[in-house]
């Protein structure tokens, strides 16, 4: 049986799977693979589409997943951006259906989003980052959609939470519009493991379960709400293209001051070095040697 229902709009296509509970309930929007090669989130989203589907009695509500948004990208194994348009779909949300194939998709989800009452988007490191699990919520929106957010990702269970105040992220225009939302990190550098991909079923099983889309008997062997670091982040592009050698790691706490890396050119000579600017904590970063311009070098 196919679990996905074919959307399309001006030539672009989500395989969209809906779950419609027996009870009433929220309705809930989970979307994975904005990047292609986030595979633990894309792995994780399909799964859960199974699962659910062949236990609808267990939803309250209705669960709508899209576990690869950016088809185009994971068929190509292209990180990062679509390969019909050279844009990163997370770059031009809310999106246009007059635009080109990373807006039409946008605006597509844009439309789930609006009908939704939380949204989750779920990535999971791209090809070329590495990175240690955290989560974030909007802060570019209401208070109240703020806090909303805030109580559901602290049943994901990651130390930090990264406060946003970006707009054109999904997450972030989901919540600038009025539907809250969180976007989880979790797996990095274009692999993944069933470890890896339990811990993430379990993230969004227990926020479903927070927000009240499982039945209450499905609601055991879930995270408790957990006390988690908010941080704000700060990113730092590469000013031009280098070889980048790190000075710390994932999940590192840094101080002010702090080395974070340096970037060479291929004479060996520096051309860019990182120091902390804030005390906080290192989220992600690049995790190859070459870093081309522009690129999140480090992000604490
Ligand atoms: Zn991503």
């Amino acid at each position: 049986m196919t679990l996905y229902k074919t959307h399309t709009c001006n030539g672009q296509i989500l395989e969209i799977c809906t779950i419609q509970g027996s009870t009433p309930g929220p309705k809930i929007l989970i979307t994975a693979g904005i990047h292609g090669c986030e595979y633990v989130g894309i792995e994780t989203a399909k799964r859960l589409s199974m699962e659910l589907s062949n236990n609808a009695h267990r939803v309250c509500g209705c669960i709508t997943i899209i576990p690869c948004v950016n088809r185009e990208a994971f068929y190509a194994r292209v990180p990062a951006l679509n390969p019909n348009d050279g844009l990163n779909i997370n770059r031009v949300f809310p999106g246009s259906t007059s635009g080109s194939a990373s807006h039409i998709l946008a605006a597509m989800i844009t439309q789930l989003q609006d009908e939704s009452d939380f949204y989750i988007d779920m990535h999971g490191g791209d090809l070329h980052e590495r990175l240690s699990p955290y989560v974030y919520v909007p802060g570019n929106c209401k208070p109240n959609i703020t806090a909303i957010a805030r109580d559901a990702a602290s049943y994901v269970d990651v130390p930090v939470r990264v406060l946003s105040d970006a707009l054109t992220g999904a997450y972030n225009s989901a919540a600038a519009r009025g539907t809250p939302s969180i976007l989880i990190e979790r797996g990095h550098g274009g692999r993944w493991s069933e470890e890896e991909v339990n811990a993430y079923r379990k993230d969004i099983v227990s926020v479903l379960a927070h927000l009240g889309a499982l039945h209450p008997s499905d609601r055991t062997d879930i995270n408790q709400a957990r006390k988690q670091r908010e941080i704000s982040a700060l990113y730092v592009g590469a000013q031009a293209d280098g070889l980048w050698y790190p000075s710390v790691t994932p999940d590192q706490n840094v101080s002010k001051g702090e080395l974070l890396g340096v970037l060479h050119n291929f004479d060996g000579e520096e051309v860019q070095v990182v120091r902390a600017e804030k005390d906080g904590c290192v989220l992600y970063m690049t995790g190859t040697l070459f870093a081309p311009v522009g690129v999140d070098l480090i992000a604490y």
